[in-house]
């Protein structure tokens, strides 16, 4: 059996930095992914393919909790879920690290606080080339140094609808968004500034994915070897050590052995793995506290044409805590990428002509908002004894989404342009809400109390001594900002703690 002094399973927002950071230790260094290279295709850039034939999406089945199959909305490939995402890359607000009141409960205090993720967060922007501009969101948590670089410009029917937002009286601010793209020099410029971007891959490798940002400069290590291909099933111990990492490459069985191992697989996988292998459990919260944010993708149609390319470059933060008719907080407004034509296809009735289809795109722009959901411990993640993952989820907090699609609409309405609003369900993963497990934290806490979380604040589980979590699965609570660079910024903060106190 292959030994390595350093395991890391999945290679997406977590894993992929993790292996970057470890990577300059000359550590022998194994990554293990599931998937293989996403191809560079034509169809990377093809609605119909991404959206409606589902060409990237996993040919797997879950069960939710009344045993009902669904495939799931997530992706196994080199660089995971960031090969697919929007790259808006917010910070959590200061205050999501405390505990906070919301319609249907408390929002739980982090084991940290926002002054401990605070320099991984720049790292992070750094190392993930985000563009943005401090001092313009109203809830930003304090920064002294400014963005790496500018904020993204917006095309000019977005920067009408900005400045008709700003008029109303609210604060749009400028969107936090991951990508190689020189506005200064285009001939410099990795990115072209397309429209297919947020939910697609990247063609020309512009977007600052896991892969191109992390993996690919950690393979230029020579300790550092990635197997693609390969599904990890169970962890086995002995004492309080993981020892091998059990695993399969087309029906293959394989195994390797490694003095640190990292599950990475993602809040939902990872736990899964956990449970299968039964172990890092004693607190019996392994897989529990599943979250999922409640999402919207809206469509609004306006009188005037949208020729926008680029268009996920505006946001709006005004209501994250409240309004003045809502006491608790309502969560995250920002642009979708460009709306196309299929994807409306999908929503529209089945003999919508393609034309009016057409028209209504060429119309169209798409927003993107999120509540907070609440942990409970009865959403959760659990495994059949033939080891499928059953994905036991109600959604909780729906108030807040509610009153936040109200507040979008008065915003839009008081935009000027006549506009219709309608729910996209394609872009919001593929007809049941379930599926949309995009945003998926939670499922192993980190704590102080091995009674009361699973791993500790190093991401170590409290349980064994060379085991550790680095994916989404850490997150006390979801906050109402996307996810990615919370777990960027923690994978260089445990990158940090693993080079200077575990692998010296
Ligand atoms: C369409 C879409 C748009 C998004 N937009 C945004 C956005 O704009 N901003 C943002 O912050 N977030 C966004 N997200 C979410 C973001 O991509 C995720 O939060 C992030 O990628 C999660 O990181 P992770 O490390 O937890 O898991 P992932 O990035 O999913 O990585 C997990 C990796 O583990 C591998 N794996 C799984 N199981 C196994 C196994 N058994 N053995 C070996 N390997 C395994 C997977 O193949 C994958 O590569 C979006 C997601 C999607 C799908």
């Amino acid at each position: 059996m292959e030994k390595y002094d350093v395991i890391i399973i999945g290679s997406g927002a977590g894993g992929g930095t993790l292996a970057y950071i470890l990577a300059e230790t000359g550590k022998k260094i194994l990554i293990v992914e599931r998937g293989d290279y996403l191809p560079r295709e034509k169809e990377n850039w093809e609605p119909h393919s991404v959206f409606i034939e589902g060409r990237y999406n996993p040919n797997e089945e879950w069960l939710d909790k009344d045993g009902k199959p669904f495939t799931p909305g997530t992706h196994y490939y080199v660089g995971g879920n960031t090969k697919f995402y929007g790259a808006a890359l917010l910070r959590l607000r200061k205050e999501d690290f405390e505990e906070m009141q919301h319609f249907d409960g408390v929002s739980p205090a982090w084991p940290l606080k926002y002054e401990d993720f605070q320099p991984y967060y720049l790292k992070a922007e750094e190392l993930y080339s985000v563009h943005g501009q401090r001092g313009e969101d109203p809830t930003e948590p304090p920064e002294q140094s400014p963005y790496f670089h500018p904020p993204l410009s917006h095309e000019p029917r977005i920067q009408e609808i900005f400045d008709q937002i700003k008029a109303s009286g609210h604060k749009p601010f400028p969107l936090p968004v991951g990508i190689r793209l020189n506005e200064e020099n285009r001939e410099k410029s990795e990115c072209v500034r397309c429209d297919t971007c947020d939910g697609f891959p990247c063609l020309v490798d512009a977007k600052a994915d896991a892969h191109t940002t992390c993996i690919r400069k950690a393979l230029k290590h020579d300790n550092v070897t990635l197997m693609t291909g390969v599904k990890i099933n169970r962890l086995l111990t002995s004492g309080k050590r993981v020892t091998t990492v059990e695993g399969e490459k087309e029906g293959k069985p394989l195994s390797f052995e490694g003095g640190l191992v990292v599950l990475s697989c993602g809040a939902i996988n990872s736990s899964a793995i956990l449970l299968k292998s039964q172990i890092a459990n004693s607190s019996g919260l392994v897989g529990r506290h599943y979250m999922c944010h409640n999402n919207s993708a809206i469509v609004a149609i306006s009188t005037k044409k949208n020729p926008t390319h680029f268009q996920k470059t505006l946001a709006v933060n005004d209501y994250y805590f409240g309004a003045d008719d809502s006491e608790f907080p309502l969560g995250h407004i920002q642009l979708l990428g460009k709306v196309k034509q299929e994807m409306l296809e999908a929503d529209a009735p089945a003999l919508t002509p393609g034309i009016a289809l057409r028209e209504m795109a060429d119309h169209a722009i798409g927003w993107w908002i999120t509540s907070e959901d609440l942990p409970v411990p009865e959403n959760r993640v659990e495994v059949t004894p033939e080891g499928q993952i059953v994905l036991n989820y109600t959604p909780n907090n729906l108030e807040a989404h509610e009153r936040l699609l109200k507040k979008l609409k008065e915003m839009l309405k008081s935009c000027g342009s006549h506009l219709h609003l309608f729910p996209s369900k394609v872009y919001l993963s593929k007809k049941i809400p379930l599926a949309a497990v995009a945003h998926q934290v939670g499922t192993c806490r980190f704590g102080t109390d091995p009674k009361t979380s699973v791993l500790d604040i190093h991401c170590k589980a409290h349980d064994l001594e060379n085991l550790y979590v680095v994916d989404g699965s850490f997150f006390p609570s979801i906050s109402g900002v996307n996810p990615g660079l919370t777990i960027i910024a923690n994978a260089l903060r445990i990158g940090d703690h693993l080079k200077s106190e575990v692998l010296r």
